[in-house]
């Protein structure tokens, strides 16, 4: 068949897991955690499932999970999403980035995207027929950051959204307050629509707030804010996610919505909506991730590894120009073949060859998983 999406490959991140597998590497490529949840909340939805919570839910999701999503984003972000009509609990994250581009996106539409840029983005725009606009990072002192004079620049007629995703997979970067006040000036006065993916909400460190566009009002309104307790509770293989978006907009996200799943599976919601009422489940995580981030960090400082810095999510990038010279894809392959530690490289995140010497580990694993990992790392 003529393919609608010629360019995509297997994710790179399947591809990195099946390489670490064959050769028995430590795999910190792929973003997940390789300890339990909390048996809490897999009694919470056993419980669910023996209530009898195992038929469709409503379309936009459990009643009760809406509410729980609806108290704990007015406790962070102090920000009023209705439950019947701005909240609408989906597939993963994944879902909720595909399904609100194909509720907003018309063939020819522009959309602009930083890069690095998560792997489903891409792709999902030009599924709905629109048409990526590439807007770089600035790299300079081994930090990255968004020039916005540079993505403002990049506004036409055309642009009907933007995707912004802080904080930021893959180079740890989160957003200050005045990155969204300078976006807010950008978008003012125009009709332009914002899609945040925030699924690393809960993964900030150095006592630093996360920042999100629920707790700007002014940006709010136009947004669809994209979260994941697949991140938030250690569940990847969950897929249960959520967006928040005023009505008009969770209007039209409900009309594709219906279509894409229909529902998401009634017990997990259950069973999630009864955990998450405990905030402190949430509230522990920059502490927990913040010790890892930092076990990690200490054991490299005085490698051959220039670290960059690391604000929030639960991955660390690392320069290696003072090891190799080889491409960011050689050197992940490397890294997994011969020394036994799976990464990811940054060149991935973005479309055109990109070779800033950078590879992305995941510390979300447990202290011995990391210990004998960078056992390995330092020995380089
Ligand atoms: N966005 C980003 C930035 C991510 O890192 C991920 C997870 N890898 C997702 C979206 C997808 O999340 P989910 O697994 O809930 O679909
Ligand atoms: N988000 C995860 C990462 O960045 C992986 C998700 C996936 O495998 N698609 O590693």
């Amino acid at each position: 068949i003529e393919s609608k999406l010629p360019a995509v490959k297997t994710t790179i991140f399947s591809s990195m897991s099946q390489l670490a597998q064959q050769h028995q590497a430590i795999n910190l490529g792929q973003g997940f955690p390789d300890f339990d949840c909390d048996p809490a909340l897999i009694d919470s939805v056993h419980q669910a499932m023996l209530a009898g919570h195992n038929q469709y839910p409503p379309m936009p999701g459990t009643p009760v999970l809406r509410q729980a999503i609806a108290t704990k984003v007015n406790a962070l972000y102090h920000a009023h999403y209705d439950a019947d009509t701005e909240i609408t609990v989906t597939a993963g994250a994944t879902q909720a980035i595909m399904t609100s581009i194909l509720a907003c996106v018309h063939p020819g539409d522009e959309v602009i995207v930083i890069e690095p840029a998560y792997d489903s983005y891409i792709p999902t725009i030009q599924l709905a027929g629109g048409i990526p606009v590439l807007v770089g990072m600035r790299f300079e002192n081994n930090r990255f950051s968004v020039d916005w004079d540079l993505l403002a620049s990049k506004i036409s007629p055309k642009t009907r959204c933007i995707l912004i995703n802080s904080p930021h997979n893959p180079t740890g970067m989160s957003f200050s307050k005045e990155d969204l006040a300078s976006l807010a000036n950008i978008l003012r006065d125009t009709r332009i629509l914002l899609i945040s993916d925030e699924v690393y909400e809960h993964m900030v460190f150095d006592g630093k707030q996360h920042h999100s566009v629920a707790s700007h009002a002014e940006l709010a309104q136009r947004s669809f804010i994209i979260s994941s307790f697949g991140k938030t509770y250690h569940v990847t293989g969950w897929k249960v996610g959520y967006v928040l978006a005023p009505k008009l907009l969770t209007a039209e996200f409900r009309k594709v919505h219906q279509f894409n799943v229909f529902t998401v599976n009634t017990p997990m919601q259950v069973g999630i909506a009864h955990f998450m009422q405990d905030h402190r489940h949430h509230l522990q995580l920059p502490d927990f991730y913040q010790q890892k981030r930092d076990v990690f960090r200490n054991a490299l400082a005085n490698s051959k590894f220039k670290l960059l810095p690391c604000d929030g999510t639960y991955f660390q990038c690392v320069d290696y120009s003072a090891i190799s010279d080889q491409t960011e894809l050689e050197f992940a392959t490397w890294l997994t073949t011969e020394i036994g530690v799976a990464a990811i490289p940054v060149s991935a995140f973005y479309q055109e060859q990109k070779q800033n010497k950078l590879v992305r580990f995941c510390f979300a694993k447990k202290t011995e998983t990391l210990n004998a990992a960078l056992k390995r790392l330092q020995q380089i």
